[in-house]
């Protein structure tokens, strides 16, 4: 009878129940989102443990992120009622390889108190090494190296494991020897990299059957979320672990992999029904979370993707309201229209926490920032630092108010190494004793000290040339528009380079961060006066605790849901990103769709995507296209709105008789083919003002504004 049933069945599926009950054997729930799969591994979890299957530390359970354990851990307390035992082995994949290797790290060739070097460590390692070779590391960077290890250590290869042909990415062949030379540096040190943590473990699995034995018997039952953004170490050392009692069950949804960058492979979904034979697949049909018109919208945008497993989604909700699709003039009226939008929501009833607005690239959350700070909205930024906290924001505010204020000698700390230019700690502790003993700003007794032999030549020589290129900086200030500074100085610092020549799969998004700096300061009057915003936008920091609007980018979105979910910037070039279309063909274009899937299918009531006509790049309007995901989206379930006819933003733009609007195309805007990028169009009409003739011009992207056509936004 169903007053027996515990609590964790009541309101299952029979789909659902047929995962949480098929305790074991290997189980393979394969489905779309908002199906209940986190919520049917959460209730599997608790029934294991509920029927002593198992003790909470016979079970192995991965989740994505440490936030997402966190929360399964909190929900299977809640549903086994007080005296719910820690889950020592519910984490992540990193986290729980971290805390195994600390056991076994002498296996390796490590101590247990091993340490975990970030990535300037690792870096220098490297370089060392390269330079030790004998070759250029400015040919051959660190950079370059360490992603490459880092993409052989996701497939779980060792140094000898790399075969000739994979060895050629580096340096004419050298590659497998720079690796094994790395990792015989990192065992003489007593340290590891973060993709140590599962290869080591993957290494002593295989090498060592007592340990693989001990964790076999151990984990009676192994549980895997977000099955499809795992990558072949991870797989491997899953396959490993699960062969001895082989209750293994892996809930994903091809759809939603959007880590092929970091190494995930779908192909793992199909993998694992041949590793295990007479698993049994559940498929879970039903959705949860979102409207008819949300999950219409969804399945047919992902549609659209040739490679997929394919699968039906229906659900009971009330229609709800449409997709609304929302065309507005550029970046800050998106980011005013999203802020009045919820505080309207508010004014009814909702609260701040059930509203996120989901990015594609991190440097598109500083314009909400700026107009929710300007407005008093209280927001938080999940998975990332908010904008002006980042490394590189902090590194280049750091420049601009060295500039500003001589004085200012926590900013002289932070750049006077950055980027390296070889000052020793004891060439920075002579600075500073000089400037304790003489009462100097560091600036000044750094340039004293220049003119002393107290350094070595070298360490003067580039100390030197910092103190220079500050003072010319400073004169230059008075001139140069302060956005062109900033964008000076970043380059004649180094500073531009260092990140270009970073391979990691971060280095884009720096680069993106730092123009969006520029374009921020565009709208202050003065340095002094952007610097200002600057503090008081960061001493909001400190925000009290209560309700907030969520603002992340759609990778650290997975696996949530929002009743409101706004997605910014469905613009061809940042969504799809300019380097899917860069890199052509389906396979990167197809990962951008099913991140469009996952950010669309993250909304429960209501979803609305904005696009705006006009982007600011490098100081210059230049106009853009919808996305081709807004054409993908069905009529019938959505609706489109567009600002630019009438009212405040007019949609005209200002050019004189002569000029030829798309006299620009393709040309200077840095951001990819001229189709993609129309017409610089000067300055909305508002701003102009200063007399000349304003004419109405119907832009390239007025006539798509709310759908374009395939084939134009292809570019045929
Ligand atoms: P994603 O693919 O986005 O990770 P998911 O398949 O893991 O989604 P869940 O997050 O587990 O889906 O569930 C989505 C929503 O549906 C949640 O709010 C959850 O509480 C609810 N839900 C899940 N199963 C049921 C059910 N049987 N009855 C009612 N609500 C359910
Ligand atoms: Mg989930």
């Amino acid at each position: 009878a169903p007053a027996a049933e515990p609590g964790y069945l009541q309101g299952l599926n029979p789909a659902q129940r047929d995962a949480v009950l098929t305790s074991d054997g290997p189980v393979l729930v394969l489905a779309g989102a908002g199906t209940g799969k986190t919520a049917a591994l959460t209730a599997r979890l608790a029934h294991l443990i509920a029927t002593r299957r198992a003790w909470p530390s016979e079970i192995l359970a991965v989740t994505f992120t440490n936030k997402a354990a966190r929360e399964m851990r909190e929900r299977v307390g809640r549903i086994l009622g007080e005296g719910a035992e820690a889950l020592p082995w519910l984490g992540t994949f990193h986290a729980i390889a971290a805390k195994m290797l600390r056991r076994h790290a002498e296996l390796v060739g490590l101590q247990a108190n091993y340490t975990i070097l970030d990535t300037d460590d690792q870096l220098r390692l490297l370089k060392q090494l390269i330079v030790a070779a004998g070759l250029d590391e400015k040919r051959w960077t660190a950079r370059a190296l360490a992603g490459l290890i880092d993409r052989w250590k996701n497939r779980g290869w060792t140094p000898h494991e790399i075969d000739a042909a994979e060895s050629e990415a580096f340096a004419n062949g050298r590659g497998a020897e720079l690796y094994a030379a790395y990792q015989a540096r990192l065992a003489a040190v007593n340290a590891c990299d973060f993709g140590d943590l599962l290869l080591h473990m993957l290494v002593i699995l295989k090498r060592h059957r007592d340990v693989l034995e001990l964790y076999q018997q151990r984990f009676r039952y192994i549980m895997v979320d977000e099955y499809q953004d795992t990558n072949a170490a991870q797989y491997l050392w899953l396959r490993l672990l699960a062969q001895s009692h082989r209750n293994i069950c892996c809930v994903g949804d091809d759809d939603q992999s959007i880590y092929s960058w970091r190494g995930a492979e779908v192909a793992n979904i199909l993998r694992f029904e041949h590793d295990f034979p007479g698993a049994k697949t559940v498929r879970l049909e039903q959705n949860y979370r979102s409207t008819p018109h949300i999950l219409a919208a969804a399945s047919a945008v992902i549609a659209h993707n040739d490679s997929r497993l394919g699968k039906e989604l229906w659900t009971a909700l009330e229609a709800g309201e449409r997709i609304g699709v929302i065309g507005v003039w550029d970046g800050p009226e998106e980011a005013r229209r999203v802020g009045d939008e919820i505080e309207a929501l508010r004014r009814g009833g909702g609260s701040y926490d059930q509203a996120a607005i989901l990015v594609r690239a991190q440097h598109q959350t500083r314009e909400f920032e700026d107009r929710f700070i300007a407005i008093g909205l209280p927001y938080r930024i999940v998975g990332g630092f908010r904008f002006y906290e980042r490394a590189e924001i902090r590194d280049a505010l750091a420049y601009l108010r060295i500039v500003h204020q001589p004085a200012d000698d926590l900013a002289f700390e932070r750049i006077v190494n950055t980027p390296k230019r070889g000052l020793g700690d004891k060439a920075v502790a002579r600075i500073h004793q000089l400037a304790r003993a003489e009462r100097l700003p560091l600036l000044l007794a750094a340039a004293r000290l220049c003119d002393t032999d107290e350094l070595s030549g070298a360490a003067r020589k580039s100390l030197g040339r910092l103190v220079g290129d500050v003072a010319r900086w400073r004169d230059l200030s008075s001139s140069l528009p302060h956005a062109e500074l900033c964008r000076q100085i970043l380059d004649e610092s180094g500073y531009t380079a260092m990140l270009q020549a970073d391979r990691s799969a971060e280095s884009g998004g720096r680069l993106e961060n730092l123009t969006e700096l520029a374009r921020a300061m565009e709208e202050y009057e003065t340095l002094g006066g952007f610097l200002e915003h600057v503090s008081l936008v960061m001493d909001n920091d400190a925000a009290e605790s209560g309700a907030k609007v969520t603002i992340m980018t759609i990778h650290a979105a997975k696996g949530l849901e929002f009743d409101t979910v706004f997605l910014a910037g469905w613009e061809e070039g940042l969504f799809p990103s300019q380097r899917a279309l860069d890199e052509g063909g389906t396979k990167s274009l197809e990962e951008e769709r099913r991140l469009a899937y996952v950010a669309i299918t993250r909304a429960r009531r209501r979803c609305v995507i904005l696009h705006a006509a006009n982007r600011r790049i490098y100081g210059q309007w230049t106009s853009s296209i919808p996305s081709r995901f807004i054409g993908e989206l069905p009529d019938d379930h959505i609706d489109a709105e567009t600002t630019m006819t009438g009212g405040e933003s007019l949609w005209r733009a200002q050019w004189s008789e002569q000029t030829d609007p798309f006299a620009d195309v393709g040309r200077g805007t840095g951001r990819g083919p001229g189709w993609q990028r129309a017409a610089a169009l000067g300055e909305p009409a508002a701003r102009a003002g200063n007399g000349a003739r304003v004419v109405e011009v119907r832009a390239s992207a007025a006539s798509f504004a709310a759908k374009p056509r395939a084939d134009m936004a292809l570019g045929q």
